[in-house]
């Protein structure tokens, strides 16, 4: 093979090739980058044909042109498609926070697309015909959702925690339990964010329980704030105590100096609870009980944009918009059209609710799961022999590090393949699909959860099912 080296064509004769000058033209790229594409496929078959393991076409036939320029093509698809794709989320977790967290509502989706493609009133009065500020066009859907004085919205709550925390805390104390120093998804600590701001740490209480009187026998002069975390990723469940809200708001109003902080992390604008979902404290129930400002994401339960939401009395937040890092943690104007989009859903009431999807995902009954995944079983095992599928009662979860204890409770897909390993399946669904579809693998068969999966997208997993089954019958 060793001497076929030199049968491989140069770089600048390749180039002149009619086939491949196309491909520059149709990439819209320049010789200089062609050549390197060029270049790198060539001496990895170089390589491959001096180690004797080159398996193509021989070097200076047809078919070896043939290959070469398949394999140019192919490598710049690759180059130039998204890393950013579409995945079909079967596997139930709502928040999957590895999949992109909530999905956006019809309402938010249109919103965005006007306010990016169009110039908009971002930050002018139509009025009178004068700058303005960004930070009016959520303010009044927050207010009149949470019963709060002012509000404002940041990049994300961590990055809310943080303003929060420098613009008020900064050099003073700041009572927290030590049942509430949690770690949330990877690299955000409460007691980190809390040096990195500036702030003094001081922890009361233990892990499990935390009463009053701790945090009365640790106010000092130097005390800023108490604030409470929502422990959101995790329960502690046994010998436990946690101070109420309305005990540590009346602390706070004994001394008119300390600001109470609650991190709401999810912060619910609907109350799942009666629907026997969790125990998720509602926003506008918690400022109602007289916190002076709460903080919360925009891409948990409420199920609009990555953001976060500060809200409560209006001489704090004023303060807070004042702040220099207000500009640096600010949001961009696709962020606060979705977010206005979704909090409009939410303004409009109970039928407009149920269009945000985290929400409709979130109430979906086992009995309708049970009907779907039904029709799914019956029509996948109509259109392909290859498979076994059955349905079976199982749970979901909500994901996104919220409502950990929540099981919520459905009826998924069990499905086995006569020709492939659920393995081999799986991967398949992600590799070789557009969109990729992710499930999940359980004892060699491959789950399916509807609960996070459209009606259209069902159309598509099927579609998959059936044609990875063709393939690799095809190859046995
Ligand atoms: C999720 C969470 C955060 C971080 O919110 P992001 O919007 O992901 O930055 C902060 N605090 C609590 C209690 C949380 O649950």
């Amino acid at each position: 093979m060793k001497e076929f080296v030199r049968y491989i064509p140069p770089i600048h004769e390749l180039q002149r090739d009619a086939r491949f000058s196309t491909l520059t033209q149709t990439y819209g790229i320049d010789t200089t980058e062609m050549s390197t594409i060029l270049k790198n496929i060539v001496s990895t078959i170089r390589e491959q044909l001096l180690n004797g393991c080159w398996e193509g076409e021989t070097p200076g036939s047809q078919p070896f042109l043939e290959e070469l320029f398949q394999q140019t093509e192919y490598e710049l698809a690759q180059a130039y498609q998204y890393t950013i794709k579409r995945v079909i989320n079967a596997t139930g977790t709502i928040l999957h926070t590895n999949l992109g967290r909530a999905r956006l509502s019809q309402n938010a989706m249109d919103h965005v697309i006007q306010t990016a493609q169009n110039y908009s009133n971002l930050e002018y009065k139509l009025a009178e015909g004068e700058r303005g500020s960004r930070h009016v066009h959520v303010e009044e859907l927050i207010k009149r959702l949470t019963g709060a004085e002012a509000a404002m919205v940041v990049n994300n709550n961590a990055a809310a925690v943080y303003l929060i925390l420098r613009a008020l805390a900064f050099q003073k104390e700041v009572i927290v339990s030590r049942g509430q120093l949690v770690e949330i998804g990877g690299s955000f600590r409460i007691s980190s964010i809390m040096e990195e701001s500036g702030a003094k740490l001081v922890e009361v209480g233990t892990t499990n329980k935390t009463h009053l009187y701790d945090f009365e026998h640790a106010v000092t002069e130097d005390t800023a704030m108490i604030m409470k975390v929502h422990t959101s990723n995790f329960k502690v469940i046994g010998f436990t105590k946690s101070v109420e809200t309305s005990d540590l708001v009346d602390l706070a109003n004994q001394h008119p100096s300390i600001i109470f902080y609650e991190d709401l992390g999810s912060g619910a604008l609907y109350d799942f609870s009666q629907h026997e979902i969790g125990e998720e404290p509602v926003v506008s129930d918690v400022i109602k009980q007289g916190v002076d400002i709460v903080s919360f994401s925009g891409d948990k339960l409420l199920g609009g944009p990555q953001a976060g939401i500060i809200a409560g009395k209006k001489v704090l937040i004023d303060q807070l918009k004042k702040h220099q890092l207000a500009r640096v943690l600010r949001v961009d104007k696709m962020t606060l059209a979705a977010l206005e989009g979704t909090l409009l859903d939410y303004s409009k009431g109970k039928d407009a609710i149920q269009t945000i999807p985290v929400v409709r995902d979130l109430l979906a009954t086992k009995k309708e799961l049970q009907i779907r995944t039904d029709q799914f079983i019956d029509r996948l095992t109509q259109q392909s022999s290859g498979y076994t599928a059955t349905s079976r009662e199982a749970t979901s979860q909500v994901g996104g590090g919220t409502m950990p204890d929540v099981e919520l409770p459905t009826v998924i897909v069990h499905i086995k393949s006569e020709s492939m390993s659920a393995e081999t399946l799986a991967n398949c669904l992600r590799t070789e699909n557009t969109p990729p579809i992710v499930g999940r693998i359980q004892k060699d068969e491959l789950l399916l959860d509807l609960r996070t999966v459209t009606v259209e997208e069902e159309d598509m997993m099927i579609h998959a099912l059936v044609s990875i089954d063709r393939m690799m019958s095809k190859k046995l």
